[in-house]
């Protein structure tokens, strides 16, 4: 197969899009593709200060690489969850992109903020990854408004959207959906949130980071009950198959006119969100559920 754009041999072949492409051409498409999320959805300008969570995998990596190369202000954020044979390297992966790619970055260590991973584990009696995305996900957002961040960034792909959008969706869960898709405004309490990788798939993210040699980091965590959303992922990746096209097309309609009728989650609940009486995060309780976890690893102690 020729490269769509130059006719050099294409390295990677995007039957989505019914092309292919050599790879600097390949690295113009990607780069076009979040140039045009940003714009479409107006997720940040070039006067934003974009906090961008880096697990040290290969999505995050490419989502702060790709913008930092379009010019936008990006600061990293990795969360050390001092898990033995996993946090260290994952740690050092991100530590040696971003000296090398010439971005700041920010570490927030769990350990000394009495949520060790595997002391948190101890202490639970259900599965650690639910309370460890909750433990993240609250630190990203500590972390975005405590250092004046104007946007807090994922490197989520189309395919986790697709996926989490295609779960809602089954179980009709409203609520969520209107949480969902590539921003999230601002809210008392909460950053502002955006997903510029929103339009590429993993498929095409992985490809990109292998040819600009993205090195990240693979090791699964020894507590993974293996990936999110995999049944799902595999029947979407079927019907790509037959219908190329069909992940972004579904993706895209959502965005056009599924959300505006969605309700936010606490309006179905019926929950209304305060500050925390102990640190100040939004919650439906009295105390925040990362607050209740460190004080449960304390009490442990
Ligand atoms: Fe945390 Fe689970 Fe991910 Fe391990 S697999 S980092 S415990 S969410
Ligand atoms: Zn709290």
């Amino acid at each position: 197969m020729k490269c769509k754009r130059c006719k050099a041999p294409a390295v990677v072949a995007l039957p989505s899009h019914n092309t292919g492409f050599c790879p600097d051409c390949f690295d113009l498409f990607f780069t076009r593709q979040v140039e045009r999320g940003i714009h479409s959805e107006k997720l940040f300008t070039h006067e934003d200060r974009i906090l961008i969570a880096l697990s040290g995998g290969k999505d995050s990596l490419a989502c702060a690489l790709v913008l930092k190369r379009l010019g936008y202000n990006v600061t990293g954020l990795h969360i050390d969850l001092s898990i033995p044979n996993s946090s260290q390297a994952a740690r050092g992966t991100v530590e040696s992109f971003c000296s090398e790619n010439g971005i700041p970055l920010i570490v927030k260590e769990m350990a000394q903020e009495g949520l060790a991973i595997p002391d948190v584990k101890k202490r639970l009696n259900r599965p650690i990854c639910s309370a460890c995305g909750k433990i993240k996900r609250y630190y990203f957002n500590k972390t975005a408004l405590d250092e004046n961040f104007t946007v807090l960034a994922t490197g989520h792909n189309l395919d986790d959207e697709i996926a989490r959008l295609f779960s809602n969706v089954l179980r009709w869960d409203v609520g969520y959906l209107s949480d969902q898709g590539p921003l999230l405004e601002a809210d008392s309490g909460f950053a502002r949130k955006v997903k510029p990788l929103f339009r590429l798939s993993e498929y095409e993210t992985a490809n990109w980071s292998y040819l600009q040699g993205i090195p990240y980091h693979y090791a699964p965590c020894p507590y993974s009950q293996g990936a999110s959303f995999t049944s799902y992922k595999k029947l979407w990746a079927d019907l790509e198959e037959e219908m190329p096209g069909r992940k972004l097309a579904f993706y895209l309609g959502f965005l056009e006119r599924g959300k505006a009728p969605f309700v936010r989650q606490e309006a179905v609940t019926g929950d209304t969100l305060a500050p925390c009486t102990s640190c100040g995060y939004p919650t439906s309780a009295e105390v925040c559920g990362v607050c209740r976890i460190r004080d449960a690893v304390a009490q442990q102690d």
